[in-house]
């Protein structure tokens, strides 16, 4: 008797077990199947199969049915559950719903059949045509069409020769209706394929990747012609007889991306991304597991795309941070393309025009080969950076939201009908304090962050330490009262420039005007049309856009970001003002950007204005180690949960004792432990408490796994603990 170890389709740590199964004739590893469980049938999956079990005979179920009579899950992902499993301390279950479109589990989406009909080819057509009365004339001018093909969709030759006339034929046997299986196509603006001569920097990046299966940095300053690099490489790749993965971030999955895919490489790409419908997404996930596709683009899931034999994957806009899901199941895209690499001997490149700082310290240890493209296509110039003192403007009695400077280089652009992009660098909701005498901004003593501050309270946090300070009143480095928080709008911008420029074209991008399906790209359309035009908008509106007539940018608030409360700030303030910057002067005429700033003398803006990156990479680094932040350290936090105040601090209590005593087991590892209540304490109706943490990385995966034992250990019904390491947002 096979046995066939099973995970049921249940998320309940409860049980997130492995159940053993009798397995019938046809079970096979990574199948769906229905299995008895307590007295209902539920889904589950096929991990194993075994022929022995400790359950007794009479005692073990067997397995019911097949949901799907074919294998859903290949063996690499298989053995990828087990590492997350691990590796992310996640339930089986929860993986294995990552492995197959969401659509299929709740059974809503069903292979589409389309109805087609053919001769019947029993007799001949001259036969037909003689039964078929000659007046008829409609039947036989159908017959005689279809001499020409096999088959046709029925629906088409409805409308050809009307509904009547198909079914009597039908009727009469002379044509045969058949149903197939026919896949959903995402639809694709059709553009014809460009062949470019490759650089020599591009070729010799080419090479390089081609030539061993390492993993790459690939480090191009914005319009070096990655994508280029990318198809060809893919190219290669598919010559080999292998498959790909290409991902780029949600965000820059502009149809202008995947219509460059879809001409080089037509139905050889599946895409996978959140604007498919539920049908479209199941069938290109068909066509990559049987084989029929063999590039996938797509969005951060597309890592778990079950392609056999991959040959490559691409990282595009590496430093990313949405290739982390912070979210139930929690894991990082680059371990799963890590792992996927390793397992298929295949090449990873990960690339960008800022790398992350860890990505680019392990480039420099060597982990990482690097590959530089340092130049634009046709040695174009990078637009040149011209930084505003915003401190000084209040001197000269400018108070509005542009400088001077600004309004000029507007006031140009218009007149020589080219357009400007005006960037509000503001990255989610948390203010902080600021004097609008001398530009000072409160930080923690401890963190050398940026404290947040909490209207409830009227009071500044820190959020990695949780240390509070009282509110700003004075200015503690020049005495001024003027202190604000809180930050400029693009709606307040907006209503600026129409004021000054109100026959001119201006569009505004952010959360509040893309929460429809597709207007994100309507405001994309329209300011492509819009010459001369005016585009405001956050961050969305700073990457991968490749607009020709865009010659100015500006950046209206670019200290928004450095003061993030989060040790990543500058790191983020550097990468955005680049990617934005690489908006202008991408075609003949030159661009621009004015920064206008409080700091204008902070190092990021110095190092940015000269694009700059290995200098301010140098920086940042000394900066990390001497405050022990990542990558010389890792940090973790702890999150519990609950409704009941009194429980989560018990448990909270027992779990900070738990870990002080691991410190003393590893007193030289934990460069900072403590337990607070979290910055904002209370989401839903659930009170939420934190131990936060910072370890060295020599025994931090002994450390952690520890740490996860006890979080099983006290973790029960009233209470959740969710373990996040280097999260994004200490909210
Ligand atoms: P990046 O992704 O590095 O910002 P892109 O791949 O968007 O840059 O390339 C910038 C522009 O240069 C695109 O319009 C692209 O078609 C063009 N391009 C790329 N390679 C070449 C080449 N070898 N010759 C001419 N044009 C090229
Ligand atoms: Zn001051
Ligand atoms: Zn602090």
């Amino acid at each position: 008797m096979k046995i066939a170890e099973v995970i049921v389709d249940i998320t309940n740590s409860q049980v997130d077990k492995i159940f053993d199964y009798e397995a019938p004739d046809w079970a096979k590893v990574g199948m769906r199947v229905y299995v008895p469980f307590g007295n209902r049938t539920i889904h589950g999956f096929i991990i194993n199969i075994k022929d022995d079990t400790n359950i007794a005979k009479s005692k073990l179920k067997k397995i019911a049915d097949f949901v799907e009579d074919y294998v859903v899950i290949k063996e690499e992902l298989i053995d990828l559950m087990y590492f997350m499993v691990k590796k992310y301390h996640l339930r089986y279950a929860d993986c294995l719903r990552l492995f197959i479109p969401s659509e299929m589990r709740s059974e809503h989406v069903k292979p589409l059949f389309n109805t087609f009909v053919s001769l019947n080819l029993e007799k001949n057509i001259e036969e037909y045509k003689l039964k078929i009365k000659s007046n008829a004339k409609n039947q036989q001018a159908l017959c005689e069409y279809l001499k020409h093909n096999q088959y046709y969709l029925k629906s088409e030759l409805v409308k050809k020769f009307t509904r009547q006339t198909v079914n009597k034929l039908i009727e009469d046997k002379i044509l045969l209706e058949t149903k197939k299986c026919v896949y959903r196509e995402p639809y694709f603006n059709k553009i014809s394929n460009k062949k470019v001569e490759h650089t020599p920097l591009q070729t010799r990046a080419i090479e390089t990747i081609c030539a061993a299966n390492g993993t790459y940095l690939l480090f191009g300053v914005t319009g070096s012609g990655k994508t280029e690099v990318y198809m060809s490489v893919i190219e290669n790749v598919i010559n080999d007889g292998k498959t790909a993965i290409m991902l780029v971030p949600e965000i820059s999955l502009t149809p202008q991306v995947l219509a460059n895919f879809k001409a080089r490489f037509s139905n050889q790409v599946a895409i996978l991304h959140s604007g498919l419908s539920a049908g479209e997404r199941f069938d290109e996930w068909q066509r990559i597991l049987f084989g029929e596709a063999k590039i996938v683009v797509g969005a951060r899931s597309a890592i778990f795309a079950p392609l056999s034999n991959i040959g490559t994957i691409i990282i595009d806009e590496e430093h990313e941070s949405s290739y982390i899901s912070e979210s139930n199941p929690r894991y990082n895209t680059f371990d799963i393309a890590k792992f996927r690499r390793q397992y298929n001997n295949c090449s990873l490149v990960l690339a960008s025009a800022t790398p992350s700082i860890e990505s680019f310290n392990k480039a420099m240890s060597g982990e990482y080969k690097l590959i530089e493209l340092p130049e634009r296509i046709n040695k174009k110039p990078l637009p040149k950076i011209q930084i505003v003192d915003m401190i000084n403007e209040l001197r000269n009695g400018n108070y509005g939201m542009f400088s001077n400077a600004l309004l000029s280089e507007l006031n140009k652009c218009i007149k020589e009908n080219h357009q400007a992009m005006i960037f509000i660098n503001r990255r989610g909701y948390s203010s902080f304090m600021r004097c609008m005498e001398c530009g000072y901004v409160a930080k923690c003593s401890d963190c050398d962050v940026s404290l947040v501050y909490h209207k409830d309270e009227n009071r500044l946090k820190c959020h990695y330490c949780g240390k509070r300070f009282a509110a700003l009143t004075k200015c503690p480095q020049c005495g001024s009262n003027s202190i604000r928080n809180g930050a400029v709008g693009t709606e307040q911008v907006v209503s600026k420039l129409k004021e000054l420029y109100p026959n001119i074209k201006i569009l505004r991008m952010d959360n509040d005007t893309t929460r429809n399906k597709n207007s994100y790209q309507k405001i994309l359309e329209e300011f492509a049309k819009s010459t001369p035009g005016i585009l405001v908008g956050t961050q969305m509106i700073a990457k991968g856009h490749d607009f020709k007539d865009v010659t100015l940018v500006g950046i209206i608030d670019a200290d928004q970001s450095l003061y993030h409360s989060d040790y990543k700030s500058t790191e983020k303030t550097f990468e955005l003002i680049t990617q934005m910057s690489g908006r202008a002067g991408r075609d003949k005429e030159e661009g621009k950007v004015i920064l206008q700033t409080y700091v204008p003398r902070h190092y990021a803006y110095r190092y940015i204005a000269n694009y700059d990156y290995k200098s301010f990479f140098k920086k940042e680094l000394n900066l990390r180690e001497a405050t022990k932040f990542p990558p010389f350290t890792t940090i973790i936090r702890l999150l519990f949960t609950s409704q009941f105040d009194e429980s989560v601090r018990e448990i909270t209590k027992v779990c900070y004792n738990e870990i002080k005593d691991l410190k003393t087991k590893f007193v030289n590892d934990f460069v900072y432990l403590d337990v607070m209540k979290s910055p904002i304490k209370k989401i839903k109706n659930k009170i939420r408490y934190q131990i936060l943490a910072r370890l060295k990385n020599d025994n931090f995966n002994e450390i952690i796994c520890k740490i996860y034992d006890i979080c099983d250990k006290y973790q029960n019904k009233k209470v959740s603990i969710f373990v996040e390491i280097n999260p994004q947002n200490l909210s």
